[in-house]
């Protein structure tokens, strides 16, 4: 199948110049969805994932099928204020200014091999703080999955050394 044609580019959102890869037509599809997740489980098979962890919000819509479909768990990643019990963070930079991720402190045992999966990689920071809260709770990132590469953004360039999977590149 085909996914790059069920991708909606919508130019100038959220802002003049910008090209948004918008995956709600990939989602409202039930096989297209089902096809696009199971592409994804079958990676996590190979990199023998224990746990799928993912950044709000699109992270939560791709990963948890993939989490169901292997009978495995998620853990998420979260904006600063979000998660109601102790969480380690993560500060990164943004294009103006910076942002904070966190993740619940005992969400992942160490030396348990964690999968990231995410809708979109584009400059690699969203993905980049994850790896971070994972190596800092112990977990061994096994890999990181996305159904869009923005290849022209080079995100690969800060996540040498891990492994990357992505279904649909621009
Ligand atoms: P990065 O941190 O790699 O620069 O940006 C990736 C993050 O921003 C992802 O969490 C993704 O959800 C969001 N994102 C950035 N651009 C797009 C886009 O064009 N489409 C979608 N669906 N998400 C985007």
């Amino acid at each position: 199948m085909d996914l790059k044609q069920y991708v909606t580019v919508v130019d100038d959102y959220p802002k003049p110049g910008i090209s948004f890869k918008d995956i709600t037509t990939i989602m409202d599809n039930g096989p297209v969805y089902k096809y696009a997740t199971d592409q994804i489980v079958e990676y996590a098979r190979e990199v023998g994932a224990e746990i799928i962890v993912g950044p709000e919000a699109r992270g939560f819509i791709i990963g948890c099928p993939v989490a169901y479909a292997l009978e495995i768990g998620f853990a998420p990643v979260r904006k600063e204020g979000k998660l109601p019990r102790e969480t380690i963070k993560v500060e990164y930079g943004l294009e103006y200014g910076k942002d904070v991720l966190t993740i619940h402190k005992d969400a992942i045992k160490p030396g348990q091999r964690v999968l990231i999966v995410d809708d979109l990689l584009a400059t690699g920071g969203t993905v980049e703080a994850t790896v971070d809260l994972v190596e800092q709770l112990g977990g061994i990132v096994a890999g990181c999955a996305f159904l869009i590469e923005l290849g022209y953004l080079n995100g690969r360039d800060k996540l040498k050394g891990y492994d990357i999977h992505a279904l649909i590149q621009y």
